[in-house]
């Protein structure tokens, strides 16, 4: 639902310039001299009860009809665009290790159609890995590695539905980062049900004692349009309080800090040189396959969530958009500001570029910030406090991901939606 002080917030903010409507209109794609590339493989071989994303049980019938769709999207992209620069490349899913051959494929096709200059980003799960995938993996040009450990704990991953135990996630872990990518993130999860401090703190020791070089630790959140409320509710689990969280999220900032990893997201903590590993805080990108989002100048639009439906709307060289939402340029601004909050450091210089010198609630805002602790200013920058850090946290977890329910529960009921108005 999204409530009245949502909504006067984005008033006060953004002004009434914005409609916050997705519609069937088409976005117009206008000169983009750089963007980033999202591919979205949605095929899963475990329906996990939690899941939110947009994800169909794996088959094998649908998955060349689904490269190609793919590539054929790429080249309608390739025909408006020209020979763009892609700054980095993630991919995600669904479970992408699941086409791992194809995944090599599109990626092929991107830097033949494209100028590939930055990092490919893959997200997988412990359930999917092995060492050859592994090995494939970085021959394709992988450069940072997600692995989606969740916990090293059993009674956790059995109640988060996941199908493997913890010796696999070490493993996978281990095999990961002696495979020579640039990177090895491990997704932990924490607040769960029946996990205390020391129990998350221990996950936490434990992956840094593999070595990894980044760990994304968020807290359980549920995405009311998932089956993920009802398994939770069926098997009597409640979202932790709030203190709780607070308290844990606490507790994981300073053992991060502690063994030397720097906060480099709300979530994320990463020691050493590797380039950081983030799936969402790009201003820019273009998403390919069923269900991808797309944010560029003036629109956000949404690919259909049917995956039959892509594949025949590119079998008939159309464009799979299915919602599109204009940005104004003034919600562009913030936009880029919500995800500068995210990555936990806004640079002062790039803040006064967008929103100019005297902008008064930006101005209020900062101040508000400052005094109340949220974050501080250092050579240049805001860095977001480990309170304000738990509070961005907050804010996405209840103010945008109501957005996101909104729209993923009718883009998942019909594959071309009317309109929907958030
Ligand atoms: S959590 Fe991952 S593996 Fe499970 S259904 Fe969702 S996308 Fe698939």
């Amino acid at each position: 639902m999204i409530t009245a002080p949502s909504r006067l917030i984005r008033r006060f903010f953004v002004g009434k310039g914005q409609e916050f409507i997705f519609n069937r209109e088409k976005p117009g794609l206008g000169e983009i001299k750089k963007t980033d590339f999202y591919l979205h493989i949605p095929f899963c071989r475990n329906m996990c009860p939690y899941c939110p994303y947009n994800r169909v049980e794996y088959d094998k019938d649908l998955v060349r009809p689904y490269l190609l769709a793919v590539l054929k999207e790429i080249s309608l992209y390739r025909e408006k665009l020209g020979k763009t620069e892609i700054s980095s490349v993630y991919i995600g899913g669904g479970t992408p290790t699941n086409l791992v051959d194809e995944v090599g494929i599109i990626l092929d096709a991107l830097r033949e159609n494209f100028s590939l200059t930055g990092e490919v980003c893959m997200e997988t799960s412990p359930a999917d890995l092995d060492g050859e995938k592994i090995k494939k993996l970085r021959g394709m040009g992988v450069d940072l590695l997600s692995v989606g450990v969740q916990s090293f704990e059993d009674r956790h991953l059995k109640t988060l539905g996941r199908k493997y135990d913890a010796g696999k996630g070490e493993e996978a872990l281990k095999s990961a980062l002696a495979a020579g990518f640039k990177g090895v993130n491990a997704d932990l999860m924490f607040v769960l049900p029946g996990q205390n401090e020391k129990n998350a703190l221990a996950d936490l020791d434990r992956a840094m004692e593999l070595g990894v070089n980044q760990i994304t630790a968020y807290p359980l959140f549920t995405f009311p349009y998932t089956s993920v409320g009802r398994h939770l509710n069926l098997s009597g689990i409640k979202m932790p309080d709030f203190f709780k969280r607070r308290k844990m999220y606490r507790k994981i900032y300073e053992r991060c800090a502690e063994k030397g990893y720097e906060q480099v997201s709300v979530w994320g903590f990463k020691k050493g040189e590797m380039p950081r590993y983030s799936s969402v805080t790009r201003n820019n990108y273009i998403g390919l396959g069923a269900g991808a989002c797309s944010m560029l100048p003036g629109a956000f639009y949404l690919n259909t969530f049917s995956v039959k439906a892509y594949i025949a709307s590119l079998l008939n060289d159309k464009l799979p958009i299915a919602l599109n939402m204009h940005i104004s340029p003034e919600l562009n601004r913030y936009y880029w500001l919500y995800w500068r909050f995210y990555d936990a450091r806004i640079n002062k210089a790039a803040l006064k570029k967008t929103f100019g010198k005297k902008d008064f609630k930006i101005n209020l805002l900062f101040f508000f910030l400052k005094t109340f602790g949220f974050c501080r200013e250092k050579d240049g920058e805001f860095l977001l406090t480990e309170r304000g850090s738990f509070y961005i946290h907050l804010l996405q977890n209840y103010f945008i991901l109501n957005y996101i329910n909104k729209v993923w529960t009718a883009a998942k009921a019909e594959p071309w939606p009317e309109k929907i108005e958030i």
